[in-house]
């Protein structure tokens, strides 16, 4: 009687999962809503351009009421509640450049591409000066991770835009890249991820080069919740779209809703053990865009002021510092080496890449 208690008492023990007894490394999620600029992350909606002429904006009481509601951080928090709720309390924000802090894009084009490389990789390449330049010949950080051992199958990157494909060299990396309107699960039979690939296949295409955020949430909420990767990209594409359009009104409330589309990533990703109390948040842009009536719209090497960007981070081994003021500036480099450093690994001794940003107490 006692053996046969010992041997199954053995069988129990044999058949506990591994992950139970082996501590979790940290994971870094990196966030990018397309050429949203520092101004309105900041200042908040700008009443300049709350009207049809200079915002294309349908309704300006609606707006007043969503983002025009007091002063410049009532406004801010009106438009980007998480970032300035929780973002700003318990983590660290670079970019506002009427505070002496100035993050800046250094590839000189100010346009997607070129942004997303100089961000990825952690330098600038000059070579790369088209958005449709096709697979990138450089390494991104993530491409690297996901080689190295113990990432394997824990690495993923979505975005909007068709163009991350190439930008990830989804033919190349060893990693899950979903860009555009590809189906992001094809001949899954899940009913979640069917009733997703049936929106991507049957919506009415806006944008022939991508779907909307909120599909693309959807399906890196059902990812997140059922593969748990480790290190993964997010990249949201309307802020850019609607700027492009000239539609201030649309430009705010998609930046509002990307604001949302964190916190509930967030608040997903604290409610489970794996992910409560290791998880880094860099949540970024790719450029910034011109200023004034027009150019708002409008970014590129010959738009002023379209390298300036903000960054922010979050997470556990990154002091509550807050806005950062009167500091040194901080570039688009820099990120590739901070979303290593999230997850604990040196991308600079790697790759040569520009430094982590100087948010990290040692650990
Ligand atoms: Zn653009």
């Amino acid at each position: 009687m006692r053996n046969a208690f010992g041997a199954i008492l053995l069988v129990l023990l044999a058949a506990l999962p591994v992950t139970a007894q082996t501590p979790r490394r940290h994971t870094a999620v990196l966030i990018v809503t397309d050429g949203f600029r520092w101004q309105e992350l900041f200042g908040g909606a700008d009443a300049a351009l709350n009207n049809a002429e200079y915002g294309g904006v349908e309704d300006t009481t609606a707006l007043r009421r969503s983002f025009l509601v007091g002063d410049p951080e009532a406004n801010r928090l009106a438009l980007m509640p998480f970032m300035w709720k929780v973002v700003a309390r318990e983590g660290q924000i670079y970019g506002n450049r009427d505070l002496g802090s100035t993050a800046v894009v250094t590839n000189g084009y100010n346009f997607s591409y070129p942004g997303y490389n100089e961000m990825l990789t952690g330098t600038a390449d000059p070579n790369i000066d088209r958005n449709d330049y096709g697979p990138n010949p450089n390494t991104t950080v993530f491409e690297w991770l996901a080689g190295q051992p113990g990432f394997q199958g824990k690495v993923a990157a979505f975005g909007t835009w068709d163009a991350f494909a190439p930008i990830f060299n989804q033919d190349r990396a060893p990693m899950w890249v979903r860009a555009g309107w590809d189906l992001p699960y094809p001949g899954d039979t899940a009913s979640r991820r069917v009733l997703l690939d049936s929106l991507y296949a049957t919506t009415t295409r806006v944008w022939s080069e991508m779907p909307y955020d909120g599909f693309m949430q959807a399906v890196v909420m059902e990812y997140v919740e059922t593969e748990r990767p480790e290190v993964l990209y997010i990249g949201y594409g309307e802020t850019d779209e609607w700027a492009h359009e000239g539609r201030y009104d649309q430009y705010l409330a998609s930046a509002h809703r990307v604001d949302g589309f964190i916190r509930d990533l967030w608040n997903a990703m604290q409610a489970m053990p794996e992910y409560a109390g290791r998880t880094t948040f860099i949540i970024t842009t790719d450029h910034g865009r011109g200023s004034g009536l027009k150019a708002w719209r409008n970014h590129g090497a010959k738009v002023d002021g379209a390298e300036y960007i903000w960054m922010a981070v979050m997470g556990p081994d990154i002091p509550a510092l807050g806005v950062r003021q009167d500091v040194p500036t901080v570039t688009q480099s820099q990120i590739a080496a901070t979303v290593a450093a999230g997850v604990g690994v040196d991308w600079v001794a790697a790759s040569g890449a520009a430094a982590a940003l100087p948010v990290f107490r040692s650990r």
